[in-house]
């Protein structure tokens, strides 16, 4: 038979269920942590953790090859108390006053139930399972920074972590820049003495009106997104720190856009005899995986087999994947059927959950590649 009729439709509700209902906004895993290393060892894995938290369990291959598949247990932002609704339209949401957490408790579900299916059944080839579970993903992908790779073997995986069609790989994501620019000025009353001040608030102002924002081409997006700073209405302000972010699918267009807000900066801290620092901190960088590359093969022909479109995708967002790429464990993202992740309408189709599981047992158990025989 195969197996990826056997998932359990029921069953992956009630994992899911489970998982929503432990509390885990990202920097408070402990819990759920507990939860997935008595889970992971019932089903037959080795379990451990490191320093930060981030859990890998390993199940050892009836044949040759290994495999990684990433999740993460942290949720978005610091809602708790989170209760699961089961529509009857087969859709699973909140009331609206949180975020439902699907992301990513649908992927790490996916898991536990191919797990689960292949204790079922013990004469199913499938190569070594290394399953990753980060922690502090939501908070900038602080568990995957932290990783050491050295404790996996697998060169090739897969995240589940992604929203999008059913059958669609992410296989290119951009770059991502987060600036912090502070303006000093000097401080001065400004009802007696303004001449004597330098305002940090117009020389920001100056520099944020001259840079460009928003989309710059199809490749690049920049933003500045909070403004903070001055004292007092009649004290000219000496200070304003501004935070934004420039992504890109083009590493050479990305560099060129931060030199334009850099510019943009220096100009307006010169016009207005200001200074200015601009700290630009790379939080994960572009990969691009090629259609015969070998995720992206086992994706594309697990999604087939179990009747869905393959739809290449390319993401406007990073995953734990961009840095497994980077740390030279080459990953395709996939979807779990999440729906609005990180806001209160946050949902997913039971179905999608059910087609995500289908296809990753039949990533696990298809018959391997020739072209890939060692
Ligand atoms: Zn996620």
């Amino acid at each position: 038979m195969d197996l990826t009729d056997a998932v359990d439709r029921d069953r992956l509700l009630r994992t899911f269920l489970e998982l929503v209902a432990v509390d885990s906004p990202t920097g408070q895993e402990r819990e759920v942590a507990e939860l997935l290393e008595r889970r992971f060892a019932d089903l037959g894995c080795t379990v451990t953790r490191d320093e930060i938290g981030n859990l890998v369990a390993v199940l050892p291959g009836t044949r040759d090859g290994v495999v990684l598949i990433a999740t993460h247990m942290d949720t978005a932002g610091t809602d708790r108390g989170i209760v699961p609704l089961v529509g009857a339209d087969g859709v699973v949401r909140t009331d609206g006053s949180t975020i439902l957490g699907a992301d990513d408790k649908s992927g790490i579900a996916g898991c536990l139930e191919l797990l689960t299916l292949l204790r079922q059944d013990p004469g199913v080839l499938h190569p070594t399972l290394e399953l990753l579970v980060t922690v502090g993903e939501e908070s900038g992908l602080v568990g995957s920074r932290a990783l050491d790779v050295t404790r996996l073997t697998a060169t090739h995986g897969f995240v589940l972590d992604t929203a999008g069609a059913m059958g669609s790989i992410t296989y290119w994501s951009p770059t991502s820049v987060y600036l912090t620019i502070t303006f000093h000025g000097r401080k001065a009353h400004a009802g007696v003495e303004p001449e004597k001040g330098v305002s940090a608030v117009r020389a920001a102002a100056l520099a944020v009106a001259a840079m460009p924002l928003g989309r710059i081409d199809p490749e690049t997006v920049a933003n500045i997104g909070t403004v903070h700073g001055g004292e007092a209405r009649n004290v000219v302000p000496d200070t304003v720190v501004l935070e934004g972010m420039a992504r890109s699918h083009d590493q050479g267009k990305l560099d060129a856009q931060l030199d334009a807000m850099r510019h943009a900066c220096q100009e307006a801290a010169e016009t207005t005899g200001a200074t200015v620092e601009v700290l630009a901190e790379e939080i994960y960088r572009t990969y691009r995986i090629e259609e015969d590359a070998r995720p992206y093969r086992e994706a594309a022909r697990a999604i087939a087999s179990v009747g869905l479109p393959v739809i290449p995708r390319k993401s406007g967002g990073g995953t734990d994947g961009n840095l497994l790429n980077a740390k030279g464990i080459a990953c395709v993202a996939l979807p779990t059927g999440m729906v609005d992740e990180h806001a209160t309408t946050e949902h997913i189709a039971i179905d999608d959950m059910v087609l995500a599981a289908r296809v990753l047992v039949a990533i696990v158990t298809q018959d391997p590649d020739p072209r890939d025989a060692r």
